[in-house]
């Protein structure tokens, strides 16, 4: 077929697809033992079926005919028990039969070429519940930790087994190099409240076949390929599509037991393939957005854009969100690409998960893409005042604090760059507007999240030694430190990429999405090495914790209780005064210092009583009414009752 009978057709397709919507909530397979009820959006086609498989190498196929329903569905009842069978679709679109897998699909077999029918109450593990609501968090009480589920266990000194599997992530007791605590309890001593696991959908890469687990393999899984089945090479066995839904339900229920809440990395912004995925198949030119000529626009870098503004994708991606969250009890969402969505879907889908748990966390890279959707529809940062209880990732501040993460040697204010004050100001006060020459993105502090690392780009680490040539590893250490401490006293969201407490490096390698597993691999040795820098993440994570007034509700609070006080350069110094967000101390005073040689701060006069140290002793000279000397680079907080 040419390229210009292609771009007719597509036009014509999406003209006509366009005037059917379905907006019932029964798309996909209802499975019980008496029979199974199939319903699949495909209004362009003129015949569909289902298909039966026994296994899922798709041989020895039985075919159901399926008849026309409302809003361009076609439904079949099959009434016999199902369960275990493999399935999909055959459509025929003019001349064309495509057969594709069901975009609603729970259940996949090996590489998701198939879908399968399973029960899925038999997949939860006992005593699987939703972590309690509680309507006194906030956000803000998040100390959200990015990890990836393979990282955390393939290096073999993990002590947690079989390696890179969901389950060893769910392991109790495991111990690594020097008897330290690794996996499930190394995270829960950290104290962190919420683990964010990068894409843990079924992905599809060359990278990573299910079939050939054996060999050397790794993605960070951004490739989306089923939206709504777990990922199968991080299952015992792939080729049994309930193990990956019970492995990762155990994962969850174990995080759940401890008291940490897990949060799902989602990629709706684009699929691995599109012609050979199975929007397309089923309803081809629908799915995705196009350019005046026909062709896709790619604003993801990947390919392809879903167009999340088309009222059946819109649809789709909610009720994906709200299928995880329900079946899978899933605390929270981090959007990639986010500002490629549509507001209209974003809130939609808040409002969803508010019906569920308002608990529920969304986050979203909010960058503004080059993409076809108007710069007023895109859930971005320059749209916040549109996208409430939101959170945003602040790569403002990243920067100010580190330095440009894409100019490697640029520095920023922990490293030695100057001039940056206002920056670091601008990220404290949580992106809000504190006043005319202090203003981000955020409208509330809810809607920033602060980092220095993802799994994005060099770690904190690796860009340290990049834009600072010939430090001592002390001074790197103490600069690391203070970006975390940074992040961690900050109005907002707090987000730390795992091992960002023991100075995780990937040897210089800033796009890691298909390295080596071992270049990719949490090091346990390291973590050992620097367990010092664990310990002063530990505590970091504790300051925030007993400290309200680092985590103030709103931006009224912090107008109202954060005062910027007088500070050298490469010093910026706040005070939260009278009893910030219910705080048990009057006042707080922080320093953020990174000069290596002595300073002389004043204090500020805010009542009877001496300033007594909360954290940072060990840069302490002297503490005195009017003033304070420090020297070294790093955090000094102290308190006034
Ligand atoms: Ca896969």
């Amino acid at each position: 077929m040419s390229v210009q009978r292609e771009t007719e057709v597509s036009i014509h397709d999406r003209d006509l697809a366009k005037q059917f919507n379905y907006d019932g909530d029964d798309l996909g397979v209802m499975y019980s033992p008496e029979g199974s009820f199939f319903r699949v959006w495909a209004p362009t086609a003129w015949k569909a079926e289902v298909i039966i498989y026994s296994d899922w190498t798709k041989k020895a196929e039985h075919s159901y005919s399926m008849k026309q329903d409302s809003g361009g569905t076609f439904t079949c009842y099959i009434k016999q028990d199902l369960l275990h069978r493999y399935y999909t679709y055959r459509v025929w679109i003019g001349e064309e039969c495509n057969e594709a897998v069901d975009p609603y699909a729970v259940a996949v077999g090996v590489n998701g070429d198939v879908g399968a029918i399973v029960d899925l109450d038999e997949t939860n593990p006992v005593g699987w519940s939703r972590l309690q609501s509680d309507s006194s968090i906030s956000p803000v009480d998040a100390v959200i930790y990015e990890l990836h589920v393979r990282d955390a266990s393939y290096d073999t000194k993990s002590g947690m087994t079989p390696r890179g599997k969901y389950i060893a992530l769910s392991q109790p007791g495991t111990k690594g190099p020097h008897g330290i605590k690794t996996g499930l309890e190394h995270i829960t001593a950290l104290g962190v409240t919420h683990v964010q696991l990068l894409p843990i959908f079924d992905y599809a890469t060359e990278s990573v076949d299910e079939q050939r687990l054996d060999e050397p393999h790794y993605n960070w899984g951004y490739d989306p390929k089923n939206y709504n089945v777990p990922e199968g090479s991080y299952a015992t066995d792939p080729y049994c599509p309930v193990s990956r839904i019970k492995e990762i339900k155990q994962l969850i229920h174990k995080l759940h037991t401890r008291g940490i809440r897990v949060i799902m990395d989602v990629v709706y912004n684009h699929v691995f393939d599109v012609n050979n995925g199975n929007f397309n198949k089923l309803v081809p030119n629908y799915y995705f957005r196009t350019l005046p000529d026909g062709s896709l626009s790619n604003g993801s870098h990947c390919g392809n854009e879903c167009a999340s503004e088309m009222p059946m994708m819109s649809k789709f991606i909610v009720d994906s969100v709200v299928y995880w969250a329900k079946e899978y009890h899933m605390d929270g969402f981090r959007f990639d690409l986010m500002g490629l969505l549509d507001v209209a879907t974003m809130n939609e889908i808040r409002r969803r998960l508010d019906e569920i748990d308002p608990s529920i966390i969304m986050i979203g890279e909010g960058w503004n893409m080059p993409t076809v959707l108007p710069e007023d529809k895109r859930a971005s940062q320059q749209n916040s005042h549109v996208l409430h209880r939101i959170g945003q990732f602040n790569d403002i501040f990243r920067d100010g604090i580190k330095g440009s993460t894409f100019m490697h040697t640029s520095k920023g204010f922990v490293n030695g760059g100057t001039g940056l004050e206002d920056t670091i100001k601008c990220g404290i006060i949580g992106g809000i507007k504190y006043n005319e020459q202090l203003r981000g993105f955020a409208f509330e502090p809810e809607q920033t999240v602060n980092y220095v690392e993802c799994h994005d780009n060099l770690t904190l680490w690796d860009k340290l030694i990049a834009s600072h040539k010939n430090a001592s590893e002390e001074d790197y250490r103490s600069m690391h430190r203070l970006a975390s401490a940074i992040i961690m006293t900050s109005q907002g969201i707090p987000f730390l990429h795992a091992g960002q407490e023991f100075m995780r490096t990937k040897q210089g390698e800033e796009n890691s999405y298909n390295s080596s597993a071992e270049l990719n691999a949490l090091d346990w040795e390291r973590c050992a090495y620097f367990g010092q820098d664990v310990a002063y993440m530990q505590s970091l994570i504790s300051l925030r914790k007993s400290h309200p007034a680092f985590r103030l509700r709103s931006a009224e609070q912090i107008r109202k209780h954060l005062f910027f006080e007088a500070a050298p350069t490469k010093c910026v110094a706040y005070t939260l005064r009278d009893h910030a967000g219910g705080d048990w101390d009057r006042h707080l005073y922080v320093l953020y210092n990174a000069n290596r040689n002595h300073v002389h701060v004043h204090l500020p006069h805010l009542g009877y009583g001496a300033w007594k140290v909360r954290y940072g002793s060990e840069l302490i000279h002297s503490l005195h009414d009017g003033g304070m000397e420090v020297s070294g680079v790093g955090m000094v907080v102290l308190a006034l009752q």
